[in-house]
Protein backbone atom coordinates (compact mmCIF):
# COMPACT_ATOMS: atom_id res chain seq x y z
CA UNK A 1 0.00 0.00 0.00
CA UNK A 2 1.49 3.45 -0.69
CA UNK A 3 1.33 5.82 2.08
CA UNK A 4 -0.14 9.53 0.95
CA UNK A 5 1.58 12.48 2.74
CA UNK A 6 -0.89 14.30 4.80
CA UNK A 7 -0.79 18.04 4.55
CA UNK A 8 -1.50 21.13 6.96
CA UNK A 9 -4.87 21.20 5.86
CA UNK A 10 -5.71 17.85 6.71
CA UNK A 11 -4.57 17.93 10.24
CA UNK A 12 -6.88 21.17 10.46
CA UNK A 13 -9.86 19.12 9.12
CA UNK A 14 -9.37 16.62 11.93
CA UNK A 15 -8.50 19.09 14.63
CA UNK A 16 -12.26 20.68 13.43
CA UNK A 17 -13.97 17.41 14.24
CA UNK A 18 -11.92 15.89 16.82
CA UNK A 19 -13.33 14.80 20.06
CA UNK A 20 -10.68 12.92 21.99
CA UNK A 21 -10.85 15.12 25.18
CA UNK A 22 -14.00 16.88 26.44
CA UNK A 23 -12.78 20.51 25.29
CA UNK A 24 -15.11 20.24 22.20
CA UNK A 25 -18.22 19.98 24.38
CA UNK A 26 -17.73 24.10 24.91
CA UNK A 27 -15.97 24.92 21.73
CA UNK A 28 -17.77 27.14 19.30
CA UNK A 29 -15.11 26.87 16.72
CA UNK A 30 -11.80 24.60 17.32
CA UNK A 31 -8.17 26.78 16.11
CA UNK A 32 -5.77 24.58 14.46
CA UNK A 33 -3.28 27.11 13.42
CA UNK A 34 -2.08 28.78 10.39
CA UNK A 35 0.28 29.96 8.46
CA UNK A 36 2.28 28.77 5.90
CA UNK A 37 3.68 25.23 5.31
CA UNK A 38 6.78 24.40 5.25
CA UNK A 39 7.85 27.92 7.36
CA UNK A 40 11.04 28.91 9.27
CA UNK A 41 9.39 30.12 12.15
CA UNK A 42 6.61 28.55 14.34
CA UNK A 43 4.95 29.93 17.50
CA UNK A 44 3.35 27.86 19.77
CA UNK A 45 1.02 28.84 22.79
CA UNK A 46 -1.33 27.51 24.83
CA UNK A 47 -4.70 27.54 23.97
CA UNK A 48 -7.37 29.44 22.09
CA UNK A 49 -9.07 32.19 24.12
CA UNK A 50 -12.86 33.97 23.64
CA UNK A 51 -12.26 35.58 20.63
CA UNK A 52 -10.14 33.03 18.95
CA UNK A 53 -13.03 30.60 20.40
CA UNK A 54 -15.47 32.80 18.02
CA UNK A 55 -13.31 32.96 15.21
CA UNK A 56 -10.92 29.57 14.65
CA UNK A 57 -8.07 31.54 14.51
CA UNK A 58 -5.09 31.85 16.91
CA UNK A 59 -4.11 34.98 18.59
CA UNK A 60 -6.84 37.30 17.27
CA UNK A 61 -7.66 38.86 20.48
CA UNK A 62 -5.59 41.54 22.33
CA UNK A 63 -2.44 39.09 23.13
CA UNK A 64 -2.09 38.42 19.41
CA UNK A 65 -2.22 42.23 18.89
CA UNK A 66 1.25 42.37 21.12
CA UNK A 67 2.14 39.04 19.51
CA UNK A 68 1.87 40.86 15.83
CA UNK A 69 3.63 44.11 17.17
CA UNK A 70 6.57 41.49 18.30
CA UNK A 71 6.69 39.91 14.95
CA UNK A 72 6.43 44.24 13.53
CA UNK A 73 9.52 44.54 15.63
CA UNK A 74 12.19 41.95 13.63
CA UNK A 75 10.10 42.92 10.70
CA UNK A 76 7.81 39.96 10.15
CA UNK A 77 4.15 39.66 9.43
CA UNK A 78 1.73 36.98 10.88
CA UNK A 79 1.03 35.63 7.60
CA UNK A 80 4.61 34.83 7.51
CA UNK A 81 5.09 32.18 10.51
CA UNK A 82 3.10 29.69 11.61
CA UNK A 83 1.10 30.40 14.87
CA UNK A 84 -0.94 27.75 16.55
CA UNK A 85 -1.30 26.31 20.57
CA UNK A 86 -0.91 23.00 23.00
CA UNK A 87 -4.57 22.97 22.34
CA UNK A 88 -6.28 23.39 20.06
CA UNK A 89 -9.79 23.92 21.65
CA UNK A 90 -10.93 26.26 24.18
CA UNK A 91 -10.67 25.67 27.72
CA UNK A 92 -13.54 26.92 29.97
CA UNK A 93 -12.98 30.47 31.41
CA UNK A 94 -9.39 30.07 29.99
CA UNK A 95 -8.62 27.84 32.74
CA UNK A 96 -4.90 26.55 31.88
CA UNK A 97 -4.77 23.32 29.80
CA UNK A 98 -4.82 20.07 31.73
CA UNK A 99 -2.46 17.16 30.96
CA UNK A 100 -5.07 15.37 29.04
CA UNK A 101 -6.34 18.04 27.10
CA UNK A 102 -2.58 18.18 26.08
CA UNK A 103 -1.78 15.02 25.45
CA UNK A 104 -5.00 14.74 23.49
CA UNK A 105 -3.84 17.28 21.21
CA UNK A 106 -0.22 15.72 20.99
CA UNK A 107 -0.46 14.10 17.71
CA UNK A 108 -1.84 16.83 15.89
CA UNK A 109 0.93 19.32 17.08
CA UNK A 110 3.42 16.88 16.38
CA UNK A 111 2.40 16.49 12.81
CA UNK A 112 2.15 19.97 12.43
CA UNK A 113 5.66 19.99 12.94
CA UNK A 114 6.77 17.75 11.30
CA UNK A 115 4.83 19.58 8.05
CA UNK A 116 5.66 22.62 9.06
CA UNK A 117 9.59 21.55 9.31
CA UNK A 118 10.75 25.04 11.30
CA UNK A 119 14.16 26.32 11.82
CA UNK A 120 12.96 27.35 15.14
CA UNK A 121 10.23 27.16 17.57
CA UNK A 122 9.22 29.99 19.59
CA UNK A 123 7.23 28.51 23.02
CA UNK A 124 5.25 31.50 24.53
CA UNK A 125 4.07 30.21 27.80
CA UNK A 126 4.76 27.63 30.09
CA UNK A 127 2.67 25.13 28.60
CA UNK A 128 4.15 24.82 25.08
CA UNK A 129 7.98 25.57 27.23
CA UNK A 130 7.12 22.29 28.89
CA UNK A 131 6.81 20.24 25.94
CA UNK A 132 10.99 20.59 25.54
CA UNK A 133 11.93 22.11 28.73
CA UNK A 134 10.59 19.64 31.66
CA UNK A 135 11.21 20.58 35.21
CA UNK A 136 12.57 24.41 33.56
CA UNK A 137 11.57 27.57 34.98
CA UNK A 138 10.42 30.24 32.39
CA UNK A 139 12.52 33.06 34.03
CA UNK A 140 15.43 31.70 33.95
CA UNK A 141 15.47 29.79 30.46
CA UNK A 142 13.77 32.45 28.23
CA UNK A 143 15.68 34.10 25.51
CA UNK A 144 18.11 31.03 25.50
CA UNK A 145 17.72 28.92 22.15
CA UNK A 146 18.39 25.12 22.62
CA UNK A 147 18.55 22.07 20.00
CA UNK A 148 16.60 19.27 20.51
CA UNK A 149 17.88 16.79 17.88
CA UNK A 150 17.24 18.82 14.56
CA UNK A 151 15.15 21.19 15.59
CA UNK A 152 15.91 24.63 17.63
CA UNK A 153 13.42 25.55 20.32
CA UNK A 154 13.49 29.10 21.73
CA UNK A 155 11.24 29.95 25.00
CA UNK A 156 10.07 33.20 25.59
CA UNK A 157 7.12 34.10 28.04
CA UNK A 158 3.76 34.28 26.91
CA UNK A 159 2.47 37.89 25.19
CA UNK A 160 -0.50 38.14 27.58
CA UNK A 161 1.78 37.87 30.81
CA UNK A 162 4.14 40.51 29.00
CA UNK A 163 0.40 42.84 28.95
CA UNK A 164 -0.55 42.05 32.54
CA UNK A 165 3.17 42.62 34.08
CA UNK A 166 5.13 45.53 32.48
CA UNK A 167 8.35 43.95 33.98
CA UNK A 168 7.56 40.88 31.53
CA UNK A 169 7.17 43.34 28.37
CA UNK A 170 11.04 44.65 27.50
CA UNK A 171 12.11 40.61 28.80
CA UNK A 172 9.75 39.60 25.74
CA UNK A 173 10.52 42.52 23.17
CA UNK A 174 14.05 42.25 24.24
CA UNK A 175 14.04 38.07 23.17
CA UNK A 176 12.07 38.38 20.23
CA UNK A 177 14.80 40.91 18.87
CA UNK A 178 17.17 38.26 19.27
CA UNK A 179 15.72 36.21 16.76
CA UNK A 180 17.02 37.37 13.37
CA UNK A 181 20.50 36.60 14.12
CA UNK A 182 19.69 33.24 15.84
CA UNK A 183 17.75 32.25 12.26
CA UNK A 184 20.37 33.56 10.07
CA UNK A 185 22.98 31.43 12.46
CA UNK A 186 20.68 28.15 12.24
CA UNK A 187 22.65 25.82 9.17
CA UNK A 188 20.35 24.88 6.25
CA UNK A 189 19.81 20.95 7.08
CA UNK A 190 22.51 19.20 5.01
CA UNK A 191 20.90 18.56 1.59
CA UNK A 192 20.19 14.87 1.06
CA UNK A 193 23.14 13.38 -0.88
CA UNK A 194 22.79 13.22 -4.63
CA UNK A 195 21.49 9.56 -5.64
CA UNK A 196 24.74 8.28 -7.57
CA UNK A 197 23.46 6.75 -10.96
CA UNK A 198 24.86 3.20 -11.13
CA UNK A 199 27.09 3.11 -14.34
CA UNK A 200 25.22 2.49 -17.48
CA UNK A 201 26.32 -0.90 -18.80
CA UNK A 202 26.77 -0.50 -22.07
CA UNK A 203 25.12 -2.97 -24.19
CA UNK A 204 27.90 -5.01 -25.77
CA UNK A 205 26.00 -7.44 -28.16
N1 LIG B 1 -3.38 32.84 23.93
C1 LIG B 1 -2.88 31.69 23.44
O1 LIG B 1 -2.06 31.04 24.07
N2 LIG B 1 -3.27 31.33 22.25
C2 LIG B 1 -4.13 32.01 21.52
O2 LIG B 1 -4.43 31.58 20.42
C3 LIG B 1 -4.64 33.20 22.06
C4 LIG B 1 -4.25 33.60 23.27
Amino acid sequence: MIAVQRSIADVAAEVRACQNCSLCRGRKLAVPGEGPAPCDLMFIGEGPGFHENEQGRPFVGAAGKFLEQLLGSISLTRQQVFITNVVKCRPPANRDPLPEEMAACASFLDEQIALINPKIIVTLGRFSMARWFQGESISRIHGQPRKFGSLWVFPCFHPAAALHQERFRSLIEADFLKLPDILAQIEPEEPPAPIEEPPQQLALF
